[in-house]
């Protein structure tokens, strides 16, 4: 008879849990699911990466509708509005994509599904209500909620997190956005787009603190530019509830105290790991304020429990919990030993101008200390770029020695699908002469991946020296036309 019911059981039926379910049934695996909520998909589906770009592309398209005559078009007064056919929107576009992350089709790659908050009983035993599942190997993919920060206040007020921003039934005449991460920004940008007043608090002195300054602060611009209100170095002193309004006070910089006002505040201050409940302490298994504690290869202090996703705080995207994912399957179910590497990890924020990132940037090539040099391409010398009216845009490829790519930071129109050629190159070690020999169609804005290449390698090939050295050989004459003699 079988030791335990299942050879392994995924708690949390989001990005990284459903990747394993699906890998592990596939290879033959008797595979357990268990979900807390009522439908799969987790965060990512239903209040995070796929409502919020549904709501961008709405808010980009009223963008669009408002600034017609720039682009030679009659100007429109598009008219207010009405949250609530925005959030069916969001709704449908959730309702389609849910249908791939169903019930129905787990079951057919051979998954078996439970709903309900998951508790660890013992080492190999998870409890569901009044139920109890064994498996030789668990994965806690259970991903992570929005913190709580301990501001004087707000436990006191109805605030929002990314949990209730994209059902709202109206929209709100102004929004305090606290923190100013991606998801604070993203959010920012877009409600002021569609017409909120929105004021953005923030603790130190830049948006998007892992980014560049310089390529953080030209999305700040941009939103500046199109009525966001931004408050750095602002230390939060509490926030309440005045005469129907939110009231946030915050020291500024020069130790003044200032209020913010507000129909409704966004706390997006970070994430906390969904770890209540579970009785992780009673089990052995380690874990921190941050996330589940996880070795190289994804094992949690228990060797037989791994950790993937959110919930073990290392990065918090969609495409690492699925990348963590893989390498989970790979040590649980081949019993390949497979470690993380983490050297790679691109990102985007969708903000307009997109800031899109892989490997090091400035700041960290700085702080490393690793031998480096900067070279920028700007998209304004890009034809499509020109034609799209694509604003402010810039390529920054960090190089190490012998001009190895150590990072690339696109901001632009598309930077995140740019990206991809960069992602596709520095993971296969392609070289900056093979970007610039290929054939980019004409016009797009891949013809600035290879511009940029192809300035690197200009400055070689048309060197003093390598010029000389042709004129010697082949006996050239040198210019025909120098500045000077078209006057
Ligand atoms: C507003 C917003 C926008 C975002 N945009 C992007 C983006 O554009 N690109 C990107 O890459 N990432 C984005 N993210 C991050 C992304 O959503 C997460 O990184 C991703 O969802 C993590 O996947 P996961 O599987 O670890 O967790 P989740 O997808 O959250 O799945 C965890 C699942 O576990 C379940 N669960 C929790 N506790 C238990 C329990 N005790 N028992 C059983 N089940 C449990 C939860 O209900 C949930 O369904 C965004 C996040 C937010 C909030």
């Amino acid at each position: 008879m079988a030791k335990f019911d299942y050879d392994i059981g995924v708690i949390g039926g989001g990005a990284a849990g459903l990747t394993v379910a699906s890998g592990a049934s596939q290879l033959g695996a008797k595979t357990l699911l268990i979900e807390k909520e009522e439908h799969l998909g987790g965060d990512c589906l239903h209040y995070g990466c796929v409502p919020s770009k549904t709501l961008i592309k709405s808010a980009s398209v009223y963008q669009l509708m408002k600034e017609s005559a720039a682009y030679g078009l009659p100007a429109v007064d598009p008219g207010p509005v009405d949250f609530a056919r925005v959030a069916e929107r969001i709704r449908s576009v959730i309702e389609r994509i849910q249908k791939h992350d169903s019930v129905d089709r787990f079951c057919r790659l051979g998954v078996w599904t439970e709903f309900g908050p998951a508790r660890f009983a013992d080492e190999h035993s998870v409890e569901v209500g009044d139920k109890v599942f064994t498996a030789a190997k668990w994965v806690i993919a259970s991903g992570s909620s929005p913190a709580a920060p301990p501001v004087p206040g707000l436990s006191e007020i109805d605030y929002l997190t990314n949990r209730e921003i994209f059902s709202l039934d109206r929209l709100q005449e102004s929004l305090i956005v606290l923190g100013a991460g991606p998801i604070a920004i993203e959010m920012a940008q877009s409600f002021n787009r569609l017409g909120s007043r929105v004021e953005v608090v923030q603790r130190s002195g830049q948006i998007l603190s892992k980014e560049d300054r310089d390529m953080a602060d030209t999305v700040m611009e941009k939103m500046a530019a199109e009525g966001v209100r931004f408050h750095l170095n602002s230390k939060v002193r509490g926030v309440k509830k005045e005469g129907g309004e939110i009231v946030l006070s915050y020291e500024d910089k020069n130790g003044r105290e200032i209020e913010v006002r507000g129909e409704k505040i966004l706390v997006a201050l970070g994430r906390s790991p969904n770890i209540e409940g579970m009785n992780l302490e009673a089990v052995g298994i380690d874990h921190d304020r941050r996330g589940i504690k996880v070795d190289a290869r994804l094992r949690t202090s228990q060797s037989h429990i791994y950790a993937a996703g959110d919930v073990n705080g290392v990065f918090q995207f969609t495409h690492v919990a699925g990348y963590e994912a893989g390498v989970v399957v790979s040590n649980a179910v081949f019993h390949l030993p497979r470690k993380v590497n983490y050297a790679l990890v691109p990102w985007c924020t969708y903000t307009r101008p997109e800031l899109a990132s892989i490997g090091m940037n400035e700041k960290m090539a700085e702080k490393s200390e690793a031998e480096h040099r900067v070279v920028i391409e700007e998209f304004s010398d890009n034809d499509r770029h020109l034609a799209e009216g694509g604003g402010a845009g810039r390529l920054k490829l960090i190089l190490g020695p012998r001009d190895r790519p150590l990072g690339v930071q696109i901001l632009g129109i598309h930077a995140g699908d740019l990206l991809a050629e960069w992602v596709a190159a520095m993971n296969g070690k392609v070289g900056l002469s093979t970007i610039a020999a290929a054939i980019h169609p004409y016009p797009t804005l891949g013809e600035i991946n290879k511009r940029v290449c192809g300035s690197v390698l200009s400055e070689k090939i048309f060197s003093a020296r390598v010029r000389k050295a042709l004129t010697f050989f082949f006996n050239f004459k040198g210019r025909a036309c120098k500045p000077g003699d078209l006057n």
